[in-house]
């Protein structure tokens, strides 16, 4: 038995893996990596094999990128770990300033987590706690979009829709009201009627959040900039929040540093996780403006009831101050709009393919569709085995294609990884026909 036959059977015989069935375990085959640099995953006998998902959408600056490596070398020198609680470190109190340098005006606190659904959950109960504590009980509900994806943990799928991450918990989760899906793409009578129940019901909306611009786990779903904007609007008419949740937009995923720069907007409160940390570390921050931490002034019933273990951790708040330091340095968002434009063209063109629709793109995330039936389609999957074999690792939403790789990611790789796309969905949908 192979080195890597033994550590699949270890896995096959023990690992739970995540949104697998245990019978897809058992089966579909599985990447067994040694090492990785810049997009490249790499196998123990030197097959390189490209990212095509930016391991799960986070992946902002490659894989090993030599600044990330020597950040946390430098870190662990001196603290991996210790408590926030009434103890600070450089790292985490740095970390802050430098955030809300770069954040949307007004978002001057940052609370830090591990992780995108946690960094959700935390503004979740700080938009419904300040209303508690701030003389506007009755706001204890929230808004969202159809199709939305806020994270895996209860209060986080309450706020989500994709039906297929979250319909067997329904009966466990609280009510987060919405309003019907966009037909044919068309989202203004989505907002429109999102405004409606705004206006409905404003003296009991705690906040409404939304993924601004891009819906990634919907099926990197877009929508314009000019509803982001009116969304805004409203819950500003309205005194409500918005929460943003940028946990796969921020971070120049989408072409600016947030989604909400789409829009020249800034929200009540943000959520940041994935490319935060270079996608290195698990590691989160939820933004919040001055008026919404003043909120919590006062005794310690008035403190925010939520704490994690590994808050601030040390080395995910060090690996994230050279995340930024890096964007500053190499001009990374700068650097990716010749690459973003070559994403979109190379992706417009994939409708060459018969079979293929709905091509889009924003930034350095691109997808488009290959069947109808969504999440439970299973010809992405056929796509990605061909594509496996040619040499990417595509990770598809069902009938949803779609490409995340690094903002920084060379000319020569990028073209090959779209290279590759086109040759498994042709050899997929041509040879189906
Ligand atoms: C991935 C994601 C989350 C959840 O983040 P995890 O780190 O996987 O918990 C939340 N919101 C959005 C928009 C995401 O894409």
């Amino acid at each position: 038995m192979s080195a890597d036959d033994e550590l699949i059977a270890l896995d096959r015989a023990h690992l739970w893996r995540p949104y697998t069935s245990s019978d897809d375990h058992a089966n579909r085959p599985l990447l067994v990596v040694d090492r990785a640099e810049g997009p490249w995953l790499i196998t123990a006998k030197g097959r390189r094999v490209l990212d095509a998902s930016g391991s799960w959408w986070c992946n902002n600056l490659g894989h090993g990128h030599p600044r990330l490596r020597a950040a946390i070398v430098r870190q662990s020198e001196r603290v991996m770990h210790c408590t926030l609680a009434a103890a600070t470190h450089e790292p985490a109190s740095r970390l802050a300033a430098e955030l809300v340098e770069v954040a949307p005006e007004g978002l001057d606190r940052v609370f830090y987590s591990d992780n995108g659904s946690t960094a959700v959950e935390v503004a979740l109960k700080i938009a419904f706690q300040y209303w508690q504590q701030n003389g506007r009980p009755q706001r204890d509900r929230f808004l969202a979009l159809p199709g939305a994806y806020h994270g895996d943990t209860l209060g986080a799928m309450s706020a989500g829709d994709v039906d297929e991450f979250t319909g067997v918990f329904r009966p466990l989760l609280f009510d987060v009201q919405r309003p019907p899906d966009a037909v044919d793409h068309n989202w203004e009578p989505v907002f429109e009627r999102l405004f409606a129940l705004l206006r409905e019901d404003v003296d009991q909306i705690a906040g409404v959040i939304v993924e601004p611009m891009v819906q990634g786990a919907a099926g990197m779903r877009m929508y314009p900039a000019s509803l982001l904007a009116a969304l805004r609007e409203e819950t500003k008419r309205a005194d409500t929040f918005l929460i943003a949740d940028e946990v796969f937009t921020g971070l120049g995923r989408t072409g600016p540093m947030w989604g909400c720069d789409h829009a020249g907007i800034a929200p009540d409160l943000l959520c940041a996780a994935k490319g935060l940390s270079g996608g290195v570390l698990p590691f989160a921050a939820t933004l919040a403006t001055g008026r919404i931490y003043d909120g919590f002034r006062g005794d310690k019933s008035r403190a925010l009831m939520h704490g994690h273990t590994f808050c601030g951790n040390p080395l995910g708040a060090a690996i994230a101050r050279e995340v930024l330091s890096i964007y500053r340095d190499d001009d990374v968002l700068e650097a990716a709009k010749p690459k973003a434009a070559k994403l979109a063209a190379r992706i417009q063109s994939m409708t060459e393919v018969p079979g293929v629709t709905s091509p889009r793109s924003l930034g350095m995330c691109a997808a488009f569709e290959v069947g109808t039936r969504g999440y439970m389609g299973t010809v992405g999957w056929q796509i990605a085995d061909a594509a496996l074999e040619l040499g990417a690792h595509l990770r598809p939403l069902g009938n949803t294609v779609y490409v995340v790789p690094p903002l920084n990611i060379v000319d020569a790789d990028l073209e090959r990884l779209l290279d590759i796309v086109r040759e498994s969905t042709e050899r997929v949908l041509v040879s189906a026909q």
